[in-house]
């Protein structure tokens, strides 16, 4: 049995907010019988962007997060459970109009937030996949169609394929403590769950300061060394996907006609600069 899943390269969205809008544009002032009623005329928010923060001053990133309902298999929204909440065969959870009206309660059963109330219509309401387009033959619904950057993809395969697909490109789900089997897949999520520490460095040599490239350095964690990288054309490197808890790490970096570099830098927030580091020339 082939099932829809969306994966979404976080690597790749640039808060264009294209997926919104066509969301949106979709279910604006359209009823589409059997799978959703229209959206309230102030919008619908069933696409969602959360905006991660990491690092300061020279060395920050940002990435976002384009979040929705996830079509979940062991749904605690009841979805198969509750004749209000359909969820079909090809794996699409649907809210059923004509049996979820005024059930106000199934707002607060989804634990990612997914559920919308519409006022107007008193009905709860959901991304449903675009399934009435996806019926019709559309290969991708309209978020994945109208994005730029090829962030959000469907994929229709059998739960094995998908299985596999995760593994091999290291999708995760939005959140790693809620089991609920979603069919919302994320790549490089690691951009919203871990930490890096970065800086540049530079060489004084007779009072003249230069941008250090193809510089090892080490980090360090106890004993061992945990992580290397090699500093660019500007000096800088970065040290990415370490865990999200507060640990002191130390730091090597080491060129010949330098001095070595050893400084221990404590990580306790999501991204930490240790700005510019100098290193002494040995003839200086
Ligand atoms: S359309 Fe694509 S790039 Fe734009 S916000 Fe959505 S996922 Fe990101
Ligand atoms: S994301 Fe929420 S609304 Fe969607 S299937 Fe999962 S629990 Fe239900």
């Amino acid at each position: 049995m082939k099932k829809w899943n969306l994966v979404i390269d976080v690597d790749l969205c640039n808060n264009c907010a294209n997926c919104q809008l066509a969301t949106m544009d979709e279910y604006a002032r359209n009823d589409f019988p059997g799978y959703s009623d229209r959206a309230p005329d102030s919008g619908a928010p069933w696409i969602q962007i959360e905006r991660i923060d990491r690092g300061q001053g020279t060395h920050v990133d940002v990435t976002y997060v384009p979040q929705m309902c996830n079509h979940c298999d062991a749904a605690p929204c009841g979805a198969g459970r509750d004749p209000a909440v359909q969820k079909r065969s090809d794996g699409i959870v649907l809210l059923v109009p004509e049996l979820a009206r005024g059930r106000t309660d199934l707002v607060e059963k989804c634990p990612y937030g997914a559920i919308h109330w519409n006022e107007q219509a008193r009905v709860p309401q959901l991304w449903n996949f675009d399934a009435h387009l996806l019926d019709a033959g559309w290969q991708q619904p309209r978020c994945a169609h109208a994005c730029p950057t090829g962030a959000m993809a469907a994929h229709r395969c059998s739960d094995e394929e998908m299985t596999a697909l995760a593994l091999q490109e290291k999708l995760q789900p939005v959140s790693g403590t809620l089991d609920t089997r979603p069919r919302v897949y994320y790549k490089n999520l690691f951009r919203r769950t871990s930490r890096f520490i970065a800086a540049t460095l530079v060489g004084e040599r007779h009072g003249v300061l230069e941008c250090l490239k193809g510089v090892q350095v080490k980090l360090i964690l106890g004993t061992s060394t945990v992580q290397e990288a090699v500093t660019d054309c500007f000096g800088d490197f970065k040290f990415d996907r370490l865990p999200a808890h507060d640990e002191v790490y130390g730091l090597l970096a080491e060129l010949d006609g330098f001095h070595s570099l050893s400084i221990s830098a404590a990580l306790q927030q999501s991204g930490l600069n240790l700005g510019e580091l100098k290193l002494q020339c040995t003839h200086a």
